[in-house]
């Protein structure tokens, strides 16, 4: 039976070192500022935002909370984003996505200042984690590493493959990978044979998007196999893009979902904001 990696309490634990920290620099009178900004009304992105402003308040962060109509025009919102990056009270700036169809997310990521893009999307820190230089790193991706190594699983030397290629998981997921020396693979759609290579992982991220699609098939055995998809089936319940039910009983960890790689993106979002200060 594999031993499961329990997102839960290690973001817990890291929420609660970032909260002895946060009170450091408060002694030091450094507080760290967050402006959250959410366009629309979709209902997924208002838990989302929720939740984040519940781990800033845990850990002693200041949250600026600002909450748009969806006609809000593209020019309006550059407008605030301008505003909260002249700002020097407000370290990170986070804008919930997705945006609504008549605003360009491009746009918007590259219009936050990269010193306060706490969710590691401009390409200016995504440059910097490509050549290891110092910058805000994607929260998901971030907080796998951290699952992989506070749960002991040594990366370097190690097959690595991910799948999935998105900018915000997959390719920073094998970057970050390979920072701590493990040989990464990153398939995606128009990989041929996924299964094999797949099977060659000693540890297996998968960021794909579908709905419990890796299956005993494609794992070795003793593998470690973290799965970073997320998604609500008819009967309510959550799976990931691990079929879990196969894949469990052959493999040596596995983080569940929900309580494995979920909790972990906002714990890593919070150490972002902290990072500022740091
Ligand atoms: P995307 O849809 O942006 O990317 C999916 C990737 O999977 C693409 O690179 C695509 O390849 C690849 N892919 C699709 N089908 C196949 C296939 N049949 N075989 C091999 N590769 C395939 O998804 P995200 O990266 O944004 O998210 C992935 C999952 O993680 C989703 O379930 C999402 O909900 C979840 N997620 C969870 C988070 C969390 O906090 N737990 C945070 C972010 C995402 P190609 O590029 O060729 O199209």
């Amino acid at each position: 039976m594999a031993e499961l990696i329990d997102g839960k309490r290690i973001s817990k634990e890291i929420k609660d070192e970032l909260k002895a920290e946060a009170e450091k620099f408060k002694a030091e009178g450094k507080e760290a500022t967050l402006a959250v900004i959410l366009v629309g009304d979709d209902p997924a992105s208002a838990v989302y935002v929720n939740n984040k402003k519940k781990a800033c308040e845990y850990i002693g962060i200041k949250s600026l909370s600002y909450e748009l109509p969806k006609e809000t025009t593209e020019e309006e919102l550059l407008g605030l984003i301008e505003k909260l990056n002249k700002d020097d009270s407000v370290n990170g700036i986070l804008v919930q996505l997705p945006v609504p169809d008549h605003i360009d997310e491009n746009k918007i990521i590259r219009s936050i200042s990269p010193l306060k893009d706490v969710d590691g999307f401009h390409p200016l820190n995504v440059g910097a984690l490509l050549i290891g230089e110092k910058g805000y790193v994607s929260c998901t991706p971030a907080g796998v590493i951290q699952l992989l190594k506070r749960s002991n699983v040594d990366i370097e030397g190690k097959e690595c493959v991910v799948v999935g290629r998105s900018n915000i998981v997959g390719k920073p997921m094998g970057v970050l990978l390979l920072r701590e020396n493990g040989t990464v693979t990153i398939a995606h759609s128009r990989t041929k044979d996924l299964k094999s290579i797949c099977k060659r992982a000693d540890i297996l991220v998968v960021a794909v998007g579908k709905p419990k699609m890796i299956n005993a098939d494609y794992v070795k055995e003793g593998a470690v196999v973290i799965d970073v998809g997320i998604h609500r089936m008819d009967n309510g319940k959550l799976c990931g893009d691990v079929d879990f039910d196969s894949v469990e009983p052959i493999v040596s960890k596995i983080t569940p979902v929900p309580g494995g790689v979920g909790p972990m993106t906002i714990a890593m979002l919070m150490d972002n904001c902290i990072s500022s200060l740091r």
